[in-house]
């Protein structure tokens, strides 16, 4: 049987490709990890920088969109949020 991706499977193996050939920047920087208790405001703005200028962003945060991770900070959460306290 032919098994189709659907929704944030679908938008996840669709980051999985972007990321053959891009290394971002949070790649090694645990607090993109971290329980989000951990992560202090200036940590919040200095990682929305590095996702607002990552190649990636388009993918990463239609994949966080659908899919909510629960742990982590990714821009379909954090991103989309911080520009509306900004607005
Ligand atoms: S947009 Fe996504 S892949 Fe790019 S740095 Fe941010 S969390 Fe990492």
């Amino acid at each position: 049987m032919l098994h189709m991706k659907t929704g944030a499977e679908q938008h996840y193996f669709a980051l999985l490709d972007q990321l053959e050939n891009v290394t971002p920047d949070c790649l090694d920087d645990d607090r993109y990890v971290a329980d989000r208790g951990q992560i202090t405001a200036d940590d919040k703005t200095e990682m929305a920088a590095i996702c607002e200028a990552c190649p990636l962003v388009k993918a990463c945060t239609t994949y966080a969109s659908s899919a909510q991770p629960p742990a982590g900070w990714w821009p379909g959460h954090n991103l989309i949020k911080r520009r509306k306290e900004a607005a």
